[in-house]
């Protein structure tokens, strides 16, 4: 099965924590990798996550590869559209292969539900 990714900016980590509480039937069923701050806000409600390292240490980057090796069935990032990011062109290259990879990708709650309510 292929795993969820979730990635969220700190402006957006509250947000992307309720949105998976609140979707748990869900995100109980599929694997789930996160960057490493994202994830440990998860954990901290009780959530099994993989991680992998904070996102401006190349965690998007870690991500962007595993979506090459075909590992990754969707994600979710929610950026924070008001932020700026020194690991920008990391985002800019995970939400490309999203496309090159024909990846659904959600960057927020809205688009993530239907991300969440159609993968099985
Ligand atoms: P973080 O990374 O979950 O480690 O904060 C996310 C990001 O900033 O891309």
């Amino acid at each position: 099965m292929k795993y969820i990714a979730l990635i969220a900016h700190d402006g957006k980590k509250a947000e992307l924590v309720e949105f998976v509480l609140r979707f748990k039937k869900f995100f109980s069923k599929v694997p789930t990798i996160a960057t490493h701050t994202t994830g440990s806000r998860l954990k901290a409600e009780g959530f099994n996550v993989e991680t992998v390292a904070s996102g401006p240490k190349g965690g998007d980057a870690q991500i962007a590869s595993r979506i090459t090796e075909g590992q990754v069935g969707g994600v979710i990032f929610f950026r924070d559209p008001m932020g700026k990011h020194p690991h920008e062109p990391d985002i800019n290259m995970l939400l490309r292969l999203c496309d090159v990879y024909n990846i659904p990708l959600a960057t927020n709650p809205a688009t993530a539900e239907l991300i969440a309510r159609n993968i099985t």
